[in-house]
């Protein structure tokens, strides 16, 4: 095993050794629930998925906690306005704890159909409360965190070393945040940020809070990783992955506070996923292009494709998403499973042929070099195109091997190529307009589908199909 992996705090890729074995500890900041997951979230779910799975194809032990965030996240990073969760709940006329439940069951139905499994533990904030004011209390109590009317801060000066993720001096980051609207005069440093919020003034009506040490209240979002990622996996994680959105602010605060209450290193290696960008730019409501998986479903690309589509560029590049380039990503799986069909077709279900050694090494060192996906796809196609060139199509062992990482369910490709749904139910209204002795509506439908290049037979066992060739 020699995974190397590229580390945002050292800003170097580095040869991956665990701090135990060959155990990993991986924590996923996960998703705030608030709202359906973006295509872009699910860029983010895709990496810390082929992350997971790489490890494991590589042999390591991995333990990945995942949180929900479902109360704490405010709209800026930076501590200034409201709840998400809340603001959400007004807008749907809806509970906090509803919206909560809702989105997040949304957000586990999306990783379903894109072959992201559930996390060893998920977690949920409002489930760890405990956990999180046991950390503010030490903090407080060694001297990191004070108390003001409205919250308990971390004292930014305090800790020397926060920067050291960011790269982005303390004198930058005040400037950065005095941007922002102050909404508490008792703040020591316009760099300090709360790690508890009372519910009073603005947060008087917050729906989700809970009796603590410092009066009724509810956790900062960045004091909920820190807390439940400890809890369940120790001080120190190996991994701790999330988008590059999340360097200077969340992540750059979960260092501070855990490593103020441990005095150890909180994280080994932070691996950080680029943005998916659509038509070239950020996505955002006023340009209408946020879009969702059902958005990409009612395209007609299926989810898979769309992961196929994540694959397609290392983690640390940003993707760019057109509904051009993803249809392509769409043909190419379809490829990939018409060849599938084939191979299974063939009978040829022995053993791995010799030939095949030397891609499924250039499979494992792709993704030994940092992940390097697109390249772990050009050895597998690769490998296709010697099989077609040999015609020896034994070869579905390491295709099956290969997909235990790529996450396309190669093994659950049909033997038949399915018809489109659509061209489905054409077929089950033609099978009923003969059983009526309709035949005219029989015929129009026979018609419809030659043009569109599918071919029925009417067969004593029951109507079949094929393409039309060319
Ligand atoms: P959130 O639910 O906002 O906390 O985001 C969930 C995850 O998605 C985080 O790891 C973010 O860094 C990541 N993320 C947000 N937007 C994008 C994007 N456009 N491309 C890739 N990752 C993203
Ligand atoms: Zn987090």
């Amino acid at each position: 095993m020699s995974l190397k992996l590229h580390n945002s705090l050292t800003r170097k890729k580095e040869e991956f050794v665990p701090l135990e074995d060959n155990k990993v500890r991986m924590y996923t900041c996960g998703p705030t629930v608030y709202v359906y997951a973006t295509i872009g979230n699910l860029r983010a779910y895709v990496f810390s998925d082929i992350l997971r799975r790489a490890l494991m194809y590589l042999g390591y032990d991995v333990t990945q906690v995942m949180n929900v965030t479902d109360v704490g996240h405010l709209t800026s990073d930076e501590d200034v306005g409201e709840d998400k969760l809340e603001l959400a709940a007004q807008r749907e006329g809806r509970t906090a704890w509803d919206i909560a439940r809702f989105y997040e069951d949304a957000f586990f139905r999306d990783a379903e159909k894109m072959n992201i499994p559930r996390a060893d533990i998920v977690c949920r904030a409002t489930e760890h409360v405990d956990a999180m004011i046991n950390l503010v209390r030490r903090l407080v109590e060694n001297g990191y965190a004070y108390e003001t009317g409205q919250a308990i801060y971390f004292h930014v000066p305090c800790f020397t070393d926060y920067s050291k993720l960011s790269g982005q001096s303390l004198e930058d980051k005040i400037t950065a945040v005095r941007a922002e609207v102050q909404e508490d005069p008792e703040k020591k440093n316009p760099a300090d940020f709360a790690l508890w919020f009372k519910a009073v003034g603005r947060f008087e009506n917050h729906a989700m809070q809970w009796d603590s040490p410092w009066g009724r209240g509810f956790p900062g979002w960045h004091v909920e990783c820190s807390a439940m990622s400890m809890k369940y996996l120790g001080d120190t994680l190996d991994i701790h992955t999330g988008g590059i959105d999340h360097i200077p602010v969340h992540h750059t605060n979960e260092i501070a506070q855990s490593e103020a209450a441990t005095g150890k290193q909180f994280v080994r290696y932070w691996v950080h996923n680029n943005f998916l960008k659509v038509d070239g730019g950020k996505m955002s409501k006023s340009l209408g292009n946020v879009y969702t998986l059902s958005d990409v479903e009612e395209r007609g690309i299926k989810p898979l494709a769309f992961r196929y589509f994540c694959l397609s560029a290392v983690y640390r590049a940003t993707l760019n998403f057109t509904w051009d380039s993803v249809a392509a990503a769409q043909t190419t799986v379809n490829s990939l499973y018409a060849f599938v069909r084939e191979a299974k077709r063939s009978g040829a279900t022995g053993p791995s042929p010799e030939w095949t050694r030397e891609y499924a090494d250039r499979f494992r060192e792709s993704l030994e070099d940092d992940l390097n996906t697109p390249r772990a796809l050009a050895a597998m196609w690769d490998l296709i195109r010697e099989s077609n060139r040999r015609q020896d199509f034994s070869v579905l062992a390491v295709l099956y091997d290969f997909d235990r990482v790529l996450g396309l369910d190669l093994d659950r490709v049909p033997v038949e190529e399915e018809l489109a749904e659509d061209y489905a139910a054409l077929v089950a209204e033609r099978q009923k307009a003969r059983e009526t002795k309709d035949w005219a509506r029989a015929d129009e439908i026979r018609k419809q589908l030659a043009e569109a290049g599918i071919l029925l037979e009417d067969r004593p066992g029951g109507v079949v199909w094929r393409r039309a060739e060319g």
